[in-house]
């Protein structure tokens, strides 16, 4: 039986070499982060971040328009634009092309959309290999788990796991060294992209007014997962769209900076069209499939819409102290973190992860570092109002919602509170259920002689 939320969180927490992992690794992504954002490095980095939640708010407004327009522009430079509703119609599109062309080898990029709806699974039931070129995400691959944070998909492992797992998968020589390792890669990998038919990417941004998809990336393997084969294949969720290209300018800052520290990342693809008649590189095919997968639901939702202007940068994850415990596979879906306590709900319905609004601390970290200002801890408790919303609708936790009616009746009449304080202090704490949860992590403060009130009492008489 697959593991509960709860237990999860419990096996992760016992593990002192993955808390260790975690904790190392978010931390190099704060103080990367930190350096390049501060008012000396960036002084116009809150500009930056209004301008890029005006964007988003204005482009998820209306974003039926912009689709049209990108749907057009791609169009005339030649390609085809592919509308999903599901995982499935996206596992159709690539399908149908394969069969098509009599593809067999797929090499892929890093693509967040891709692993939310399982494509690497659904193509290899139909007998296609796929094969993810990116070195964190091959290592994923190779380990039959997915991402464990949506930038640094093996942030969990250290180079002694990853010497171990290739000795294992690869037959090759155990060795940490992790320039060594990633050369390994490299030689394995480099066979793909040769033989591959079809390269599929994710996009980081679609910009309707050129019908161009945007790829950012460090190692280049998404540049040639996207030329090397005939066909290309960009899979997007529909909230990827900015209006303009000149709008780039504002996210590429934030991007880059909010999710590894870097000004820029290596390597900025932007891809438009199969190519053109006398160039030597490119695809003969250009597919964009842009994917609906409960967005346009989200999108009716003007209270919680906002959740779709992430740029899945991360850093809402490494600045989260519940993330930083419990990891990146504790969460029951591909996203993780505050992102994923938000999207995950309202992608899959609430009544389908109850835990996860709760998985916070609203400590505010993640609203205040979020790149394009999604006000996560807002969204994060009106999904907790419609958890205890619908529990209450079926009768469930009937004991806490007595507690709570109990604490509401008593907290607006002052005089039979202050009589329940004053008989609560002398009352033993029993340490059974809840409570002896609470208290097998903290200690019980000691209560002092006296209360507040007994204390503001004697000051006025005094
Ligand atoms: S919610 Fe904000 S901080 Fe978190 S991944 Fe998305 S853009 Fe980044």
């Amino acid at each position: 039986m697959p593991e509960t939320f709860d237990q999860k969180i419990a096996t992760t927490l016992a593990d002192s070499r993955l808390q260790t992992a975690i904790y190392t690794a978010t931390n190099r992504l704060i103080s990367h982060r930190k350096a390049v954002v501060s008012a000396d490095a960036l002084p116009d980095y809150q500009e930056l971040r209004t301008q890029a939640n005006a964007v988003k708010a204005h482009t998820i407004e209306n974003l039926d328009w912009y689709l049209e327009e990108f749907e057009r522009n791609v169009l005339d430079h030649g390609g085809h634009v592919h509308w999903c509703r599901s995982a499935a119609d996206v596992a159709d599109v690539v399908l149908e092309t394969a069969k098509r062309r009599g593809a067999r080898m797929i090499v892929k990029s890093k693509s967040m959309t891709t692993e939310e709806v399982d494509l690497n699974e659904r193509l290899e039931h139909h007998g296609l290999q796929s094969v993810e070129s990116d070195f964190g995400e091959y290592i994923i691959q190779l380990m039959h788990t997915r991402p464990y944070h949506i930038v640094a998909p093996a942030l969990h492992l250290t180079r002694y796991d990853v010497a171990d797992l290739f000795e294992r998968a690869l037959g090759v020589p155990n060795d940490p060294v992790i320039e060594n390792q990633c050369r390994t890669a490299r030689g394995v990998l480099r066979e793909k992209f040769l033989e591959a038919d079809i390269g599929i990417s994710g996009a980081n941004f679609l910009i309707a007014d050129s019908g161009a998809v945007t790829i950012v990336e460090n190692e280049g393997n998404a540049r040639l997962s996207t030329s090397a084969p005939k066909v290309h294949i960009a899979v997007a969720g529909i909230e990827k769209l900015i209006p303009r290209a000149q709008d780039l300018g504002t996210f590429l800052k934030l991007l880059g900076r909010s999710a590894t520290g870097q000004p820029l990342t290596v390597y900025t693809s932007f891809l438009a069209g199969p190519k053109r008649s006398g160039e030597v590189d490119g695809p003969e095919e250009f597919h964009v499939v842009l994917l609906d997968g409960g967005r346009t639901k989200l999108l009716a939702d003007p209270e919680k819409r906002e959740s779709l202007y992430c740029i899945r940068c991360g850093a809402c994850l490494n600045h989260c102290p519940v993330y930083r415990k419990i990891g990146g596979h504790s969460f029951p879906w591909v996203y993780s973190g505050p992102i994923g306590a938000i999207l995950t709900p309202q992608f899959v319905g609430v009544e389908n992860a109850p835990q996860l609004p709760f998985a916070s601390s609203l400590c505010g970290a993640c609203a205040e570092v979020c790149p394009v200002k999604i006000d996560i801890p807002k969204i994060l408790l009106e999904l907790r109002a419609e958890v205890k919303t619908a529990e209450k609708q079926n009768g469930e936790n009937q004991l806490e919602r007595a507690a709570f009616s109990a604490f509401a009746y008593m907290a607006v009449r002052p005089k039979l509170w202050a009589r329940a304080l004053g008989f609560g202090r002398k009352l033993p704490i029993p340490p059974v259920g809840p409570v002896a949860a609470w208290l097998s992590e903290r200690e019980m403060p000691k209560l002092p002689a006296k209360s507040f009130r007994e204390l503001w009492k004697q000051r006025k008489s005094a």
